[in-house]
């Protein structure tokens, strides 16, 4: 039977830290599925569909990895596709509590599934799509960050917000 993972989160943007675990999670199963959630509660600054768009773009030599957008419950979206394994990342301790939470309810809602959690790769650990766009939004370097083509992109839409 085919292995099936979904990796879902906000991806607002994608960092390196994300790579890091999409590249590493692909290793571990036949076909990763990133799904970007359209109906999180934060204000995101890139729409769900740009958001799949630059998670492609990034992705494109991973030959397993497939983006889509999803709406509602994790689990939900993990049973519409067949998959079993959900992969989340792991920084730091503050991010343990709430992700224990998360795998609990989603254990309880969909029993066949199991949260796979990879710890971050320590050059990653300080980095979160939130850092990301506070620091680019006062004109520091994100270089280290993110993918050269999601800099210009995360730059560019800062720009276009601060003029609107
Ligand atoms: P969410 O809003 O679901 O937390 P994010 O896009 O912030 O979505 O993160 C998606 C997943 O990626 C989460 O499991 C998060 O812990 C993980 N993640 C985010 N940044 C990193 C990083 N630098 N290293 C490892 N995992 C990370």
């Amino acid at each position: 039977m085919k292995r099936i993972a979904i990796y879902p989160g906000s991806f607002d943007p994608p960092t390196n830290g994300h790579l890091d675990i999409i590249e590493r999670a692909s290793g571990l199963c036949d076909e990763l599925i990133i799904g970007v959630l359209k109906n999180s509660t934060k204000t995101p600054l890139f729409s769900p569909d740009e958001r799949v768009n630059m998670l492609k773009a990034v992705t494109r030599d991973i030959e397993n990895v497939r983006v889509m957008s999803f709406e509602g419950l994790t689990v939900d979206f993990a049973r519409q596709n067949g998959a079993k394994l959900i992969v989340r990342g792991l920084r730091a301790l503050t991010d343990f509590d709430y992700e224990l939470q998360l795998s609990q309810i989603n254990k309880k809602l969909y029993g066949e599934a199991e949260t796979i959690f990879l710890c971050t790769s320590l050059q990653y650990s300080y980095l979160s799509s939130s850092t990301v766009k506070e620091i680019a939004s006062y004109g520091a370097d994100i270089s280290d960050m993110v993918p050269h083509y999601i800099k210009e992109l995360v730059i560019k839409k800062i720009k276009e917000t601060k003029v609107s």
